[in-house]
């Protein structure tokens, strides 16, 4: 059914369609209402200012394009249009962009952002526009760089990639009263909210907001409906940047590892070493397992590297298998390929990495 769904109370939802209102009732409700881009107070979307939402549906490729919030959703799509011959600028608040990154982690993307000619603003603030109504025409933005001066950044247009909320409005939840985490909806381990028979599923039950995330989340509430006995029990949700070269994290990053375990043990491949790699040149990178220094359980792994998405398989399963290093060393990975830098990781971790 396509409409637009308001809940009534517990149990009823009232859908605008084409055809007019349709009421259903139901003993399960799922709320899978996503999240919305966060605007700026000051730079409301529309026109010339666009989400990522709009940047994906342009006609045509901006020969200029300003790109404020310098995370993984502002960097795949700077990346993308520099590619495609926008001149892209990234204006970024923080000290560094991919901030959630570790800063050794994001390094050969800085280098790739270099070489595709992006300029990178950090420490920087948008103030406005520089002349009201000329921005879709090339005009500027005004910008407050790191040493307090001020800046214009040329900007066909300005694509605004500061966050995603929760979408929690507009579809009854007032009716219902949800208890919140923040700006999410609370659930547990079963994705059930705080009233009887309604789950809740995806980026309006908070971070990470994944589709991987949303879709598991969602085949689980299927079967808990259906009556089986199931519970949100994952180890490990990968995520992917999709930025050249791409990022990969499973797991604690190493200063979590530490918090948790106390002392630690990391083992780091480059790319460089690695054979595959190599003929692809694709040499910039590295894959790096970190695990407890006790048990050698392993409790995080990452990398970066061009095509290293791919791996996020073997990482997952690794974590969700609760595998030791001697585990990942000891298995057979084929070659060439750029996975036999995650057991080279092991390996180093174990102290007797075979390239390196
Ligand atoms: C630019 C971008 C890149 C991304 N890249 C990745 C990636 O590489 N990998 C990844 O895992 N994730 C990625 N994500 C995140 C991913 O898209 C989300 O985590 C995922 O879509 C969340 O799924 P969801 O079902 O919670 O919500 P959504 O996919 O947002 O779906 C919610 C749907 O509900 C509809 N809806 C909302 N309210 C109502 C209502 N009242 N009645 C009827 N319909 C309603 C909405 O219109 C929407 O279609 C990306 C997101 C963005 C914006």
């Amino acid at each position: 059914m396509h409409g637009w769904a308001t809940f009534r109370d517990g149990k009823t939802v009232e859908v605008e369609t084409e055809t007019g209102i349709q009421v259903i009732r139901a003993e399960a409700v799922v709320i899978a209402t996503g999240s919305a881009p966060v605007e700026l107070p000051f730079l409301p979307f529309g026109g010339p200012v666009i989400s990522s939402t709009e940047a994906l549906a342009l006609s045509e490729v901006p020969k200029t394009l300003a790109v404020i919030g310098g995370g993984y959703i502002g960097l795949e799509l700077g990346m993308a249009f520099a590619k495609m011959g926008s001149h892209v600028t990234v204006v970024e608040a923080l000290p560094r962009v991919l901030a959630q990154y570790d800063a050794e982690l994001t390094r050969p993307v800085l280098k790739r952002l270099g070489e595709l000619g992006i300029e990178v603003m950090t420490e920087a603030k948008f103030k406005g526009l520089s002349t009201q109504g000329q921005v879709g025409k090339g005009d500027a933005l005004l910008v407050e760089t790191a040493d307090g001066k001020n800046a214009k950044v040329a900007a066909d247009r300005i694509l605004v990639t500061v966050g995603r909320k929760p979408l929690t409005e507009g579809w009854g939840l007032e009716q219902i009263d949800l208890d919140r985490v923040g700006k999410f909806i609370r659930i547990d381990d079963q994705c059930r909210t705080s009233m009887r028979g309604i789950y809740a599923i995806g980026d309006v039950t908070g971070e990470p907001m994944l589709a991987h995330r949303a879709m598991a989340q969602g085949e689980m509430v299927a079967e808990i409906v259906a009556g089986h006995k199931r519970s949100w029990d994952k180890r490990a949700i990968p995520a992917i940047c999709f930025t050249d070269p791409e990022l990969v994290t499973a797991g604690l990053a190493p200063e979590e590892a530490k918090a948790l375990a106390g002392e630690i043990k990391i083992g780091q491949f480059p790319f460089a070493a690695n054979g595959r790699a190599m003929t692809k040149q694709g040499e910039d990178g590295f894959v790096r397992v970190i695990a407890r220094a006790d048990n050698h359980l392993v409790l995080g792994i990452q990398a970066v590297g061009q095509g290293v998405s791919e791996l996020s398989a073997a990482f997952g399963l690794a974590l969700e298998m609760g595998a030791r290093l001697e585990d990942i060393a000891g298995t057979i990975h084929a070659h060439p390929t750029q996975g036999e830098g995650f057991q080279e990781a092991a390996l180093k971790a174990l102290g007797h990495a075979l390239h390196i």
